[in-house]
């Protein structure tokens, strides 16, 4: 992509609505732009991070054996008197009436349809386990929108649902959903801690959050710090094994990891003090194990071996897909703006020309873009007629995590620079070189 023919509104001054950095630098860096309050569009920058976020959270969905779907943002207060949650949810939920004077809602979760949509279809425990999931908007009129899309009104979601015949079945799907978490968080750069945590309105006993450990975050965390040497890494997981599923749960839940609503002192008190914690979290998702809390009052029933009907188990898994990009700029930034992880970076490489309209130059930064894309890799070359002070801080700003620099005074070494932004150091090289080495960063 050539800069001249993108869309990339970069800020220069700091916009003043702006409390967190992450938020700071989504507006600064042309990512997206507040239509009101809590509600954003998401400009080609931010979009292009967005969609390989949700690439992630599929890939891994789905490698566990979970099945994507899609559900209406719009639903029928119907299914939601019927579950008791339309009375239950609050203010939180955006109530709309149609032309026929129906009661409509935005949907800020799917339990409610979900259930209905499988007690029209399921009706044996041969058709279990199941467990489907959506990448959706979802609107929860927030008291207080704030932090960009941290706490938008309107943020995107992937919510799952599993349906097993038995507490022990849905307990390995509670399992398999951690495991898969933590391959996910691990894959865009994160770590994100799973915390017991308090099921709140979703009701149920079992629930973990995943928390980015952030000084801005809104939750308060109490951890044992050996749990931060923790690495999921690239294990090999047998998602049907319940075993393997379980001990890797109790690997990464056995030490003590909570939010401030489930803290118990006495029990932290008991980790050796220089590893006791207080800090703060960024929620970047959460699991919950409920029962049979929404399949008994709708009625989501199947025949067991024996033919009695029973009411299935249940559980609800979600991350924050939005949030995460604000989640991960708070973990990965510096002074001068955003470091995006390899996982989720919105271009592979930075191409810097020091000298726009310079025919050496031009022709070897075209030849890189061309290698570049010939190995399937996205550059973003910066052909822009600026100052070389100017695209350095535009391309620091928007944060790829590598830089290929290319000027007359290298060519005439045969060289050109490559830089990565995390560490700031640079090497020459050839361009053929340099196209292999980025290759390579990116296994392919
Ligand atoms: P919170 O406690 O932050 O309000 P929640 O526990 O109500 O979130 P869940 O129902 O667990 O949220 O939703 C799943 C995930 O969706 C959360 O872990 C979070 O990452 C994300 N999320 C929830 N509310 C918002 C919001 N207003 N803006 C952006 N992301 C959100
Ligand atoms: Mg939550």
């Amino acid at each position: 992509m050539r800069l001249t023919r993108y869309f990339l509104p970069v800020l220069k001054e700091t916009p003043s609505e702006a409390q967190i950095v992450s938020h700071r630098y989504m507006l600064r860096a042309g990512m997206i732009k507040q239509a009101t309050a809590g509600i954003y569009s998401w400009l080609p920058l931010g979009f292009k991070v967005l969609r390989k976020i949700e690439d992630i959270v599929h890939q891994e969905q789905i490698r566990a054996g979970h099945i994507p779907m899609l559900m209406p943002t719009i639903q029928s207060a119907d299914l939601w008197r019927e579950s008791g949650r339309y009375d239950d949810y609050g203010q939180e939920m955006l109530r709309i009436r149609d032309r026929h004077d129906r009661d409509m809602l935005f949907t800020p979760t799917a339990e409610e349809l979900i259930t209905d949509i499988f007690r029209g279809h399921v009706s044996s425990y041969r058709d279990l386990p199941l467990t489907m999931y959506q990448i959706q908007w979802k609107f929860r009129d927030e008291i207080r929108p704030r932090f960009g899309v941290m706490r938008g009104r309107e943020f995107l979601m992937k919510d799952g649902y599993n349906f097993d015949l038995t507490k022990e079945d849905a307990l390995h799907a509670y399992n398999r959903h951690l495991v898969s978490y933590l391959r996910t968080y691990e894959r865009m750069g994160l770590q994100a801690i799973p915390m017991r945590a308090d099921s709140g309105p979703i009701g149920g006993d079992d629930t973990h959050e995943f928390l980015v450990l952030a000084d801005t975050g809104e939750s308060e965390v109490f951890y044992d710090s050996a749990i931060t040497d923790l690495k999921f890494g690239d294990r090999d997981i047998d998602y049907d094994d319940k075993a393997q599923c379980q001990a890797v749960l109790e690997e990464f839940t056995s030490r003590y990891a909570r939010t401030d609503e489930t803290h118990e002192e006495a029990l932290f008190n008991q980790i050796p003090e220089d590893r006791r914690r207080i800090a703060r979290g960024i929620e970047v998702g959460q699991i919950f194990y409920f029962g049979t809390k929404y399949s008994e009052p709708l009625n989501a029933k199947v025949q067991d071996a024996d033919g009695n009907e029973v009411a299935v188990h249940m559980g609800s898994h979600g991350i924050g897909v939005s949030r995460l990009l604000g989640a991960i700029i708070e973990a990965s930034h510096d002074d001068k703006g955003i470091i995006w992880p390899e996982g989720v970076t919105p271009f592979h490489v930075g191409i810097i020309n020091l000298r726009q309209g310079d025919g050496g130059t031009d022709a070897a930064c075209e030849g890189l873009e061309k290698a570049l894309e010939a190995k399937g890799l996205e550059p973003l070359y910066d052909d822009r007629d600026e100052r070389a002070g100017g695209k350095f801080a535009t391309m620091d700003l928007i944060g790829l995590p590598w830089r290929i620099t290319v000027g007359p005074r290298g060519l005439k070494n045969g060289v050109v620079e490559v830089t990565s932004r995390r560490t700031g150091e640079s090497e020459e090289m050839t361009a053929e070189a340099a196209v292999d080495r980025i290759a390579q960063i990116y296994g392919v």
